[in-house]
């Protein structure tokens, strides 16, 4: 009996999981709160489990699909210039700084001496 085959393709990423790619629409969807879906066709809803930092300054979130529970990361890149930038206005004008991406009401979080979106896993400045 042959096995059937799945046609979505599975890109393992370092940790094991499904590696989403992370295109600009994806992401996007992502900084907007709106819910991934499961690439291997399951339509299930990708429920993120954790972010955490990866690499220098970049971020990482896993998610578990809520239906058939495969496991997936997506890589966030790291801090551009530019919301280096804003971040470092908004401390020097005073103000408590949001994640660049995730928008307003959206604060970075101090881990040791970086701002750190919670949701990004991403450095966008330091103290
Ligand atoms: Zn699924
Ligand atoms: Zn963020």
């Amino acid at each position: 009996m042959a096995k059937p085959r799945s046609t979505a393709r599975r890109i393992l990423g370092e940790s094991g999981l499904i590696a989403l790619a992370a295109d600009r629409a994806l992401l996007k969807r992502y900084y907007a709160d709106q819910s991934l879906v499961c690439t291997v066709g399951c339509g299930g809803r990708l429920e993120r489990v954790r972010v955490q930092r990866a690499g220098v300054e970049g971020g990482k979130a896993l998610f578990e699909c809520q239906s058939c529970s495969l496991r997936y990361e997506l890589v966030v890149p790291k801090a551009t210039r530019t919301e280096r930038r804003k971040v470092k206005e908004a401390l020097d004008d005073g103000r408590e700084p949001e994640c660049p991406r995730h928008g307003a009401g959206q604060r970075l979080g101090r881990i040791g001496r970086d701002l750190v979106c919670s949701l990004c896993g991403v450095a966008y400045g330091r103290v």
